[in-house]
């Protein structure tokens, strides 16, 4: 999927696989059905239990990997990893997974989150001596376990988890071991899958799908799940008072594929209900009710089923627009959104119609949009959001505009309605979108629209501290 530049972007997508024949073209196929998490860099670190091999590169998986390539990568068990830089920018040498290459004792990492600790932790690595090859705060994790003989893996992995803070979902791969962990607050999703008889982790289960593998259950907040030859274990290195479960509330709005299941339930049923949710918060008198597809789709649906407004398909999606396509140097400011989605003037000649979206971020991909939408022959365009104004950074993980670029930091709803060009604006209120959710009400993240972090905010933290550091 081509996302579009006017929205936040996921910047991981992981996956894991152990005890399979074909575990790297496995292990390629799930990454496909992560892109949507990260569409920067692309990586697979495979091992036949003595050595391990790797291969990754700048694109998308289907760039990064052929056939010739696929087959380097040999072994039974293999990690892989897509990219969005949040961290570290966009580069080759940040590429994912990290690998620490040394007989016998061979470690790869890959990450998805953002640690808020990494200036402290990186320090305290570097006066040992330890110099680092990248940008990425995910080889903080790398280096805290390089070199670590496999007898003392264990008791390193539980310091080092519980030295760390932040956002942080890991798969991870020794030459013998595939071992899968996610943080305390478990801000970001984490799967637990099994093909055949081998065990799998993804990020969501849309992965799992794809290769034919069972949902098991989801890698719990603060566990470590350590897979060998012996099968599989499942370690707890927190205190129960530790556990203080924060789940992204936006892989829900925004990021996570409809078909997978995180955090307990179905994203589709979550959006739906949000959709719901917008149609009792702020009703509207029209015609049809379309969505901004594909993240609009079953919002638009709940909106409509709630509202008994017809639900229609007043866009057309082009799936075949490549990251760079070539334009007319005549081409019109809406060139980028019309290639994307054309409008139907059939469907919108003359009426009255409600636009749910997930979200606006800067507001100027909505503001031309509405125009299409007009110059198509809406009467009027009532904009719904399925989630509240986004006004804060987020700092777990996810990468957002600064603050002066986010369009509701900086205005209120009936300015950005007015500048948008809608006839209204609807956004669902916080406590709409957590009433959409089926999980305990205090489990869930939702700084970046409520300001409540639920963890301290760092000092000067955007995606390049590391990089100054350097
Ligand atoms: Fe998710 Fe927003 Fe929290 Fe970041 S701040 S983890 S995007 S809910």
């Amino acid at each position: 999927m081509n996302r579009s530049p006017d929205h936040p972007r996921e910047h991981c997508g992981l996956f894991g696989i152990f005890g399979h024949p074909e575990a790297t073209k496995l292990t390629y196929l799930g990454l496909h059905a992560l892109q949507h998490r990260g569409e920067e860099s692309a990586g697979i670190v495979s091992s036949d239990g003595q050595q391990v091999y790797s291969a990754k590169g700048m694109g998308l998986v289907g760039d990064v990997f052929d056939e010739e390539r696929l087959q380097t990568l040999p072994g039974h068990l293999a990690i892989g990893h897509v990219r969005y830089s949040t961290t570290g920018s966009s580069h080759i040498r940040n590429a994912q997974p990290l690998l620490d290459d040394v007989p016998q004792c061979s470690i790869a990492v890959a990450h998805n989150g953002n640690l808020i600790n990494t200036t402290d932790l990186r320090t305290q690595l570097e006066a040992r001596g330890i110099k680092f090859q990248t940008t990425v705060d995910s080889e903080i994790i790398l280096q805290f376990l390089a070199k670590s003989a496999p007898h003392e893996l264990e008791a390193k992995l539980i310091q080092c988890v519980r030295e760390l803070q932040g956002a942080f979902s890991l798969v991870i791969l020794t030459e013998q071991a595939l071992i899968g962990v996610r943080d305390p607050h478990g801000f970001r999703p984490l799967c637990l899958g099994k093909v055949d008889r081998a065990w799998v982790l993804a990020s969501e289960t849309c992965a799992l799908d794809l290769i034919g593998a069972e949902f098991v259950r989801e890698v719990e907040p603060g566990e470590i799940i350590w897979i060998t030859g012996d099968g599989m274990r499942s370690l707890k290195p927190f205190a129960p008072s530790d556990i203080k479960p924060a789940f992204c509330i936006f892989e829900h709005v925004y990021f996570a594929r409809p078909d997978s299941i995180i955090f307990g339930e179905q994203v589709e049923t979550v959006r739906y209900r949000l959709g719901k949710e917008l149609a009792k918060e702020h009703p509207a008198n029209a015609d049809l009710v379309m969505p901004v597809p594909d993240s609009g789709n079953f919002a638009a649906l709940g909106f409509s089923h709630a509202s008994g407004i017809p639900f229609a398909w007043g866009m057309v999606r082009n799936h075949y627009i490549g990251r760079t396509f070539i334009q007319p140097h005549q081409a019109k400011r809406d060139f980028q959104v019309r290639v994307k989605l054309n409008p139907l003037k059939s469907v919108l000649q003359g009426r009255r119609v409600v636009v749910v979206d997930d979200s606006i971020i800067r507001g100027t991909t909505s503001k031309l949009r509405i125009a299409t939408l007009r110059q198509a022959g809406a009467r009027e365009i009532h904009m719904r959001i399925s989630c509240p104004p986004t006004r804060h950074p987020c700092y777990y993980g996810i990468d957002f505009p600064s603050r002066k670029e986010l369009i509701a930091a900086n205005h209120s709803v009936e300015e950005i309605r007015s500048f948008l060009g809608a006839d209204s604006l609807g956004y669902v209120s916080v406590e709409g979108l957590l009433r959409a959710v089926s999980g305990k009400k205090e489990h869930y993240c939702t700084a970046c629209f409520s300001g409540r972090y639920p963890l301290p905010v760092p000092e000067a933290s955007d995606k390049y501290v590391l990089e100054k550091q350097c």
